[in-house]
């Protein structure tokens, strides 16, 4: 017998692995929610602004929740009634407005354990680091394919140069920072991330 003949094949196996890793990550992040008084979307949307010192579009909020517009307006007005998150003039559009976390929300949102953490913290560190070369590969191919809303990686940023020093240990170089990186040091969302033309 042959197990080919027997088994599922491997893409559907693996995204079946996947696809039960996110709703332990799901789950995990429900509990948390749900212990900060929450919604998982008002958690998702409080978590993503709380990344943005400088504000972000409810637009962006909404769309990083995969929710629509008016439900990412309605789990804002929560927030804001929490004090977690508040509404100032966007810094690119003066007369549009941005949300920005309090002092508040900013510790509630730190406070908060990454859902995936206790995912992957079983690996080793040369396993994660493998494990987030394939991670940072299947965004990007992702946001080539406009499946994911943009995201502040390195490889869509105009500051990433991209295998400039082939055959060494830190092939990239960031402009912005000034330093070589490799792999490993790519990140998937950077507050200095400038989207690339
Ligand atoms: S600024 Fe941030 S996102 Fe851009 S290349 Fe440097 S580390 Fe990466």
């Amino acid at each position: 017998m042959n197990f080919d003949q027997i088994t599922e094949p491997l893409d559907q196996r693996l995204a079946d692995g996947l696809g039960r890793l996110a709703a332990v990550a799901r789950q995990l992040d429900w509990q948390a929610a749900e212990s900060a008084g929450l919604s998982p979307t008002q958690a998702d949307i409080l978590r993503f602004v709380a990344n943005r010192p400088g504000g972000s579009r409810l637009t962006a909020a909404a769309d990083h929740a995969g929710v629509r517009k008016a439900t990412a307006s309605d789990a804002v007005s929560t927030l804001e009634k929490k004090k977690l998150v508040r509404k100032i003039s966007d810094a690119s559009d003066g007369r549009a407005l941005a949300l920005k976390a309090t002092p508040r929300g900013q510790r509630v949102a730190r406070e908060w354990p990454g859902s995936f953490t206790p995912v992957v913290s079983g690996l080793s560190e040369d396993e994660q680091a493998l494990l987030y070369g394939l991670v940072v590969k299947m965004i990007r191919q992702l946001q080539e394919r406009e499946l994911i809303a943009p995201q502040r990686t390195c490889v869509s940023c105009r500051h990433f140069r991209e295998n400039v020093a082939p055959g060494t240990a830190t092939p990239h170089f960031c402009a912005f920072v000034g330093a070589p990186m490799s792999a490993r040091h790519l990140r998937v969302d950077c507050a200095e991330h400038e989207a690339a033309a």
